[in-house]
């Protein structure tokens, strides 16, 4: 991409990270978008899955390539002290009003797929069909499945091939692909234990839910102990728990909010099984009169990528772009949904980490070990420290997404 052009996305990228937008409230966001798909030839549809945006552009015959951005931000105070950094509020789901930033970097998905719609309406050396999936409502795990439900494959086509980034704290000039299982998938449970409340003074009369409580707790750190084999992964983090207001009243109710992270779906499964098990097991054996709840407050499925699909991305991403480094990141805990759309369209994935962090920070880092350690010392995702550098994490990601889709799409005949 011509310098001036590559300007005027560092423009875009600043625009979006001054005005970020909390999960199904893109509004601002998803109209940018549809102005500049709109103008570059694409056929635009607003308002698929609340406040998505599909952007086709139709070739002919050959392959389907589906590119996918997430746009929301996260309620979060800015703290980087950029110029251009967020001093947005909103108001959140509960009707408070927070602070919002775009600490995930989804503000740089969103410019760089707009980059890349740009260079391949651009490029007439290509034949096939291009989806672009501009996602809402990553960060709360809802916005996959709503495009999905909204009819995403059904109104705009299946695609050949899912394809994604997302900017890391990773050395800028360095894509990290994994092959396999790339992201965990999480669970997000809520669970409601219902006992008989009563008086402090008089234990006998009541099913007394803190002890209920508390015994479930004890008790579902024994699934990843006792239950998952050594050789599998997972976590099971109880996060929230609730019961009671006051010292003398054994309260009627408790309520547990866990989180859980795996990467094989049989490992999933289980785990799930026996939350579902102990929790309605220690319920019985409190003589609890009623049945816990055990509500899904949100579930990602892991992101699995496509090793043939992977090799070929790696392949073209050596040959077409000498200055960025592919290199292995190993598994992540976090989580996306970009595995959903994938999942939803019979599609091999292939998701990889953009780095996005000051390569300079690195100069002094020799080997994997020093590398792992700057990495770890960067402000993570979700900070509100997180800070990628525009160049060349930009032009990089903007590159990646066009070299990919141009892997499947075949040149056209002269
Ligand atoms: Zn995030
Ligand atoms: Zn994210």
């Amino acid at each position: 991409m011509e310098k001036s052009r590559l300007d005027e996305f560092h423009e875009v990228y600043r625009d979006l990270h001054r005005h970020p937008e909390l999960s199904f409230q893109e509004h601002r966001t998803a109209g940018i978008v549809a102005d500049r798909l709109t103008a570059l030839g694409y056929t635009v549809t607003t308002g698929v899955g609340q406040t998505g945006v599909v952007g086709v552009l139709d070739r002919g015959a050959g392959a389907t390539v589906m590119l996918r951005a997430d746009m929301d931000a996260l309620p979060v105070l800015e703290a980087t002290g950029l110029p251009y950094a967020s001093t947005v509020t909103a108001t959140n789901a509960n009707g408070l009003e927070v602070p919002v930033m775009h600490a995930c970097g989804h503000d740089v998905h969103t410019t760089a797929l707009l980059g890349a719609a740009e260079e391949l309406a651009g490029d007439p050396s290509w034949v096939g069909k291009l989806i672009l999936v501009f996602q809402p409502s990553e960060e709360i795990g809802k916005g996959a499945i709503a495009m999905i439900e909204d009819g995403l494959i059904s109104r705009f086509g299946t695609p050949d091939v899912v394809l994604g980034q997302h900017v890391a704290p990773l050395p800028a000039g360095v894509i990290g692909l994994r092959e396999g299982a790339a992201f965990a998938a999480s669970d997000g449970l809520r669970i409601t234990l219902h006992g008989r409340g009563g008086h402090g003074s008089r234990p006998e009369t009541t099913v007394d839910t803190v002890v209920l409580a508390a015994s479930v707790v004890m008790r579902l750190q024994t699934i990843v102990s006792r239950e998952v084999a050594g050789t599998e992964t997972a976590v099971v983090t109880v996060g929230m728990l609730r019961a009671g207001d006051a010292a003398n009243i054994i309260p009627d109710s408790a309520v547990l909010e866990l989180s859980i992270r795996t990467f094989d779906p049989d490992v999933r499964t289980r785990v799930l099984d026996a939350v579902t098990r102990i929790v309605n097991g220690e319920a019985e054996t409190a003589g609890a009169p009623r049945k816990p709840e055990i509500e899904f407050i949100h579930s990602f499925p892991s992101v699995v990528n496509d090793a043939p699909a992977g090799d070929r991305v790696s392949a073209e991403f050596a040959r077409v772009l000498p200055q960025v480094r592919v290199v292995d990141p190993g598994v992540v805990t976090g989580s996306e949904d970009v595995g959903m759309l994938a999942e939803a369209a019979g599609a091999p994935c292939v998701y990889w980490l953009l780095g996005g962090a000051d390569p300079a920070k690195f100069a002094q880092a020799k080997t994997i070990d020093d590398l792992t350690k700057v990495v770890a010392s960067l402000p993570s995702n979700h900070s509100p420290k997180f800070a990628p550098v525009i160049e060349p994490t930009l032009e990089i990601g903007i590159n990646a997404l066009a070299t990919a889709a141009r892997t499947w799409l075949a040149p056209a005949a002269h």
